[in-house]
């Protein structure tokens, strides 16, 4: 016997469990399948645990996508406000940290806990651990239906929803899914690569910062190249976050934000006295101290950053007094515009999130349905990603949003 229902959703994350809650509860029988034992676990790692749930200043502006309007009506539609009464509703405490991000007082365990009661609220039926086989659509005269071979059993639907999010942290539950099924059905992909990410530097290269691991400071930062003009400077994104020393690399808020940003090859411009004259402090100093210039770039920036800067070069190993001009303009310069290259990023086993994946140009902005009738795709498998800072699930709610809506429409024609 084939189990029927009006929608089947495949992966129960942010997207899957909020789009199959909307639709259930505006009627449609939904079923909610994942192959994983636990629900939601990005949901629940997030945030360090406090679920940044969204940001009170989400606009088109803090996504990337090929097309950087898709997201606009969808986001118009189910707006940060909308997801902060649906917590009032659930009384869901939380608190603004800063620049606009949400989080949970207590635990994200808050958000997924909402999730399941919106679902129920709905009358989802939820099946997990339960994995796909296949997606097959059987073309009908007049309808389109999918038959869809699960581990518990072949089940029929007109609509099929596909939420299984990017690629991003594998062991717990990331699978290419999503794009194998757009490509299944001749839709097209924007190349995946790991976003939100921590950046690897050349071991050699990296052994004079690999002592500062642990070091957090306040910094510029933006992608380009060296040679890039002060014209293209100014179209950069430049961030203003913390950066974070470690081991390997670079990572932190400010990092995180750029590696979406960042291409292989590309060097990164980090400003690491943001707000700082750097120069005239420094000759300044020159003319009234006797200090170590290591003790001198101290007073300006982090006591351990200003050792290992010194330490690399035997010239600004002496008193300030007995440096040139010519050097100390030459140190000011260098740790205002500290430009270095990466050699890669952590990779899917660290990023937040994936940039690329179900080319936009096969779905519709307004009902987030591909090409292929009856076939959506909402939330992070999509080629919206939002940057660091809660717009990531804001996407997730509202694209699966849209969808439901969509979704009841086409069920109540
Ligand atoms: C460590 C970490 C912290 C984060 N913190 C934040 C934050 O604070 N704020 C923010 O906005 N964003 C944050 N993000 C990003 C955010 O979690 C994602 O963008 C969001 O979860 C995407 O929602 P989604 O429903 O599209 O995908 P997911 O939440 O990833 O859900 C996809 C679901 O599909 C299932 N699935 C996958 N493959 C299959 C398959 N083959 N068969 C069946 N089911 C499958 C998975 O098990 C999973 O349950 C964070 C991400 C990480 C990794």
């Amino acid at each position: 016997m084939i189990d029927k229902f009006d929608v089947v959703v495949i992966g129960a994350g942010a997207a899957g469990l909020f789009c199959a809650g909307q639709a259930g509860q505006l009627g449609l029988k939904v079923l909610l399948v994942d192959h994983s034992d636990k629900v939601a676990e990005k949901i629940r790692i997030s945030g360090g645990g406090r679920c940044n749930f969204t940001n009170r200043d989400t606009t088109p502006a803090q996504f990337l996508s090929d097309n950087p309007h898709f997201c606009r009506s969808a986001l118009s539609r189910y707006t940060p406000q909308d997801f902060i009464e649906l917590l009032q509703r659930h009384q869901v405490p939380f608190h603004e940290k800063h620049k606009g991000q949400l989080f949970c007082d207590r635990s994200a365990e808050d958000i997924i806990n909402l999730l399941l009661a919106e679902c129920d609220a709905g009358q989802v039926t939820r099946w997990q651990s339960c994995g796909i086989k296949s997606v097959v659509c059987a073309e009908q005269p007049g309808a389109t239906s999918y038959q869809i071979q699960t581990d518990r059993g072949l089940v029929e639907a007109p609509q099929v929803v596909i939420a299984t999010g990017g690629l991003s942290i594998p062991k717990i539950g990331a699978t290419d899914f999503g794009y194998r099924i757009a490509k299944q059905f001749g839709l097209r992909l924007i190349e995946p690569r790991a976003a939100l990410v921590p950046l690897t530097f050349d071991g050699e290269a990296w052994a004079p910062y690999a002592q500062l691991a642990g070091l957090a400071l306040p910094v510029l930062i933006e992608t380009g190249l060296p040679d890039a003009t002060p014209k293209q400077r100014k179209k950069a994104v430049v961030f203003a976050e913390d950066l974070l020393f470690t081991h390997r690399g670079l990572s932190g808020p400010a990092v995180l934000q750029i590696s979406s940003f960042w291409r292989e090859g590309q060097p990164v411009r980090i400003n690491l006295a943001p707000g700082t004259d750097l120069p005239a402090m420094l000759l300044r100093a020159k003319a009234s101290s006797k200090k170590l210039i290591a003790n001198e770039l101290a007073t300006l920036v982090p006591s351990r950053l200003a050792d290992a800067w010194v330490s690399e070069d035997p010239a600004l190993q002496r008193p300030i007094v007995d440096a040139t001009d010519k050097a100390l303009q030459t140190l000011a310069q260098r740790l205002a515009d500290w430009q270095l290259t990466p050699n890669g990023s952590e990779g899917y086993r660290k990023a937040e999130v994936t940039v690329g994946g179900v080319d936009t140009r096969d779905l519709s902005s307004q009902t987030m349905e591909s090409k292929q009738p009856g076939l959506y795709f909402i939330g992070e498998v999509v080629d919206v990603t939002g940057w660091l800072g809660g717009y990531n699930f804001q996407w997730a709610w509202a694209s699966g949003f849209a969808c439901a809506q969509a979704l009841a429409a086409k069920v109540s024609k």
